[in-house]
């Protein structure tokens, strides 16, 4: 039996279009519902989710159709790709959901809800944006756009691609909405994308072409709402030491100081596994109490503690 306080589920982008694969609407359903089974198994067993999720690839083709049409239809801005992405997967997940406890025999509303995440306009990575997004250019297309304002980067061999500041997420705009979804039994789907990036201006919110951390807006989201477990789906079976050597060797419980100690070291990827156990930090320094990282596939197992990693706080080593 599963605990009854509500939990965070942040699925990873990666797990909705696998690598190598074009991303077809059948592809992406097959994915989502492998994820919405296992996530309406546990709510059959009596625990409430709130559900996040990344937009990596996806957000990636919305601004790829962007470009292939860009001399028909204007071209939108990188913050609205975003919003679309939200509404487009948190249409399938919710579509999903619905069905799989509709199979299960339970009554629940599921709501998706298009949320926007305040980030600081004086973040320092507005100054140096380091995220690459999108398709690659060419050199013509690339000088194009500098003219423009956009930051590009040369990858050898490659060709150009976009980068975007990838700033800290300060504020969940919607949290109240989030908070009202959840005391009224609603599941609700939240702050997809790492959330639609905004900043204040003159009291105003403002738009911006910046990509949140998903993982990093994820904890915010589970703070904000004084959760006690984060759990994060991802396309790996947990953490592991020495990652991408013969030597990687799986962990199965992590405690904070050791977390830190392993990130240091550089055992976690920036841009991948580095900002989930970035994430698990922050989570359980501001009173979570514990974090697993697994498949979607091993969801029920990993929250009983039989697969997957877990980052707990008692855990004190
Ligand atoms: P998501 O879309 O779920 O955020 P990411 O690709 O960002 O997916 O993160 C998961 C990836 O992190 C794995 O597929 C793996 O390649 C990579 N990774 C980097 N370091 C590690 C590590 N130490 N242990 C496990 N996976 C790692
Ligand atoms: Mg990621």
């Amino acid at each position: 039996m599963v605990s009854e306080s509500p939990v965070l589920i942040a699925l990873g982008g990666n797990a909705l279009i696998l690598q190598g694969e074009r991303g077809y609407i059948e592809e992406q359903f097959k994915h989502t519902d492998a994820c919405m089974k296992p996530i309406a198994g546990l709510i059959s067993q009596g625990l409430h989710p709130v559900i996040t999720h990344g937009n990596g690839p996806i957000v990636g083709n919305i601004l790829l159709r962007n470009e292939c049409a860009r001399d028909y239809i204007p071209p939108m801005p990188l913050y609205i790709c975003v919003a679309d992405s939200q509404g487009g997967i948190g249409a399938m997940m919710a579509e999903s959901l619905n069905n799989e406890l509709k199979k299960a025999g339970i009554h629940k509303t599921v709501s998706v809800i298009i949320t926007h995440v305040l980030v600081d306009k004086n973040d320092a990575a507005f100054i140096e944006p380091t995220k690459p997004i999108g398709p690659y250019y060419s050199e013509n297309d690339a000088q194009m756009y500098m003219k423009k304002g956009w930051h590009m980067l040369e990858i050898k061999g490659r060709g150009w691609r976009r980068v975007v500041p990838s700033p800290k997420p300060e504020r969940i705009v919607e949290i109240d909405a989030i908070k009202t979804a959840l005391e009224k039994g609603i599941i609700p789907i939240a702050s997809g994308g790492g959330g639609i990036p905004v900043i204040e201006e003159n009291g105003m919110l403002k738009g911006v072409d910046a990509v949140i951390d998903k993982d990093l807006s994820a904890s915010l989201l589970a703070c904000n709402l004084s959760l006690k477990k984060f759990v994060i789906l991802t396309d790996v079976d947990g953490v592991y030491l020495n990652w991408g050597t013969e030597a990687r060797q799986k962990i199965n419980k992590l405690g904070i100081k050791e977390a830190r100690r392993y990130l240091l070291e550089g055992h976690f990827l920036p841009g991948s596994m580095g900002p989930k156990i970035e994430a698990a930090i922050g989570f359980l320094e501001s009173g979570g109490e514990e974090v697993i990282i697994s498949r979607p596939e091993d969801l029920l197992d990993a929250i009983e503690g039989r697969a997957g990693t877990g980052i707990m706080r008692s855990w004190n080593k």
